[in-house]
């Protein structure tokens, strides 16, 4: 009997070991290559905000209920002005309801520890890049910094710096959005879910727990990094912001503290190319303010992994998932897009924007996230 053919798969993040991870658990006859740059396993941001679309998508690759069980349900809370005013204040019963469950936050590390043991088949190999690809008559030759290889198919789930996504676009450009996000951790106890919008900034913060909570921030200022102490800047910036946010500032750890400038990249104008498809955000990058990225990514790798099990050539595999995914992912991009004008508006727009009903809200995220999205 031949050998099942060969898939190499560029990038152990999210979309690539969920891909493998649903390979695996659907039985697919593909022996999967999974390379990643980083020397170990990823986890860098802290914590992740999972919606239902993206605990659905876990359901079908058979990691549903182990992310469930080492996550938080998020508790609705309230989005409030700058100055403490109370926009809006939605039920978690009433938004698990619409959206099907309720929303979920767990640490990334450990998403990407559930994701990785059941990719487990495939093995991840470390410190390998890949740097581009050429099409062959037998499928693809993958170049990487540990020399090339020949693969039946190749799926760039390498981010949104992806070197698969511009190789298959070349030219490819992105753009700082004009703020960067930091994220922490904070050891405040007793915290409610709460967004803060005003001055062109905003400040989140997601309980995980009694004695631990999520944070985010975002700030408009020049790309390229603060003096040093983040801490500092983001107590500069909030001066006198409504509580938590002094506190939650002040019991964070500054080892506990990540900041990345948020960049636009060009949409790509195609996701495949024969063997070759892209998935996650080297598809389709998005900015962070609605927690989307992840689960899109997950949604993705879920789908991908169905169709490559059913036994399609990669061609047709990846052309059925294009055409299944590319108008919703792009939706999603624009509402992230929107999300980021939303929080940017003056105080009067937010003010007004109180006025839209809870329910067409609901309705419109359940649309992006839902668990029937
Ligand atoms: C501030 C912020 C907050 C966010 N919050 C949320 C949230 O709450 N919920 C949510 O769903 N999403 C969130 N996101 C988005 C989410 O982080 C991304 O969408 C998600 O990580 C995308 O997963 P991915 O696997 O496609 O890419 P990545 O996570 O970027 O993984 C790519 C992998 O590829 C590897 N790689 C890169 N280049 C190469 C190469 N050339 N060769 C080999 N390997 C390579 C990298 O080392 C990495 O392991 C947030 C993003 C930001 C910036």
């Amino acid at each position: 009997m031949s050998d099942p053919p060969e898939l190499v798969i560029a990038g152990a993040g999210i979309a690539g070991l969920a891909l493998a991870a649903g390979l695996a658990h659907g039985g697919a006859a593909y022996r999967v290559r999974l390379l990643d740059e980083r020397p170990a396993l990823g986890s860098s941001g802290g914590t992740i905000t999972l919606w239902p679309a993206a605990l659905a998508a876990l359901d079908r690759i058979g990691a549903g209920a182990e992310v469930r069980a080492a996550g938080h349900r998020v508790a609705a809370g309230t989005i409030r002005s700058h100055t403490g005013r109370v926009l809006r204040s939605l039920d978690v019963d009433r938004t698990a309801t619409v959206l099907g469950e309720a929303p979920l936050a767990l640490r990334r590390g450990l998403l990407v520890e559930i994701l990785h043991a059941r990719s487990a088949p495939a093995g991840v190999t470390f410190g390998t890049a890949v740097t581009g690809y050429e099409r062959t008559d037998g499928g693809v030759r993958v170049p990487t910094s540990s020399g090339p290889l020949a693969a039946r198919a190749l799926v760039g789930a390498d981010g949104y710096r992806s070197r698969v996504a511009r190789t298959l676009q070349p030219g490819l450009t992105e753009t700082y959005a004009g703020y960067p996000a930091w994220r922490g951790l904070s050891r405040t106890p007793g915290l409610e879910a709460v967004q803060l919008w005003g001055r062109r900034q905003e400040f989140g913060v997601v309980p995980l727990g009694e004695d631990l909570a999520y944070w985010f921030a975002t700030v408009r200022e020049p790309a390229g990094g603060t003096a040093g102490d983040e801490l500092a800047h983001l107590a500069s910036a909030f001066a006198g912001w409504p509580d938590p946010v002094a506190r939650v500032l002040a019991d964070t750890a500054p080892d506990a503290v990540s900041r990345n400038d948020v960049m636009d990249r060009e949409p790509l104008r195609r996701w495949r190319d024969g063997p070759v498809v892209v998935i996650g955000d080297a598809a389709h990058p998005m900015r962070p303010h609605l927690g989307q990225g992840g689960g899109q990514a997950l949604v993705d790798a879920a789908l991908l992994a169905s169709l490559l099990t059913a036994g399609t050539v990669p061609e047709q595999a990846f052309a059925a998932f294009e055409a299944r995914r590319r108008r919703t992912a792009g939706w999603v991009v624009r509402a992230s897009r929107a999300a980021a004008r939303a929080v940017e508006a003056p105080s009067p727009v937010h003010r007004l924007s109180a006025l839209v009903p809870d329910a067409v809200l609901l309705r419109a995220l359940a649309a992006l996230g839902g668990s029937r999205s």
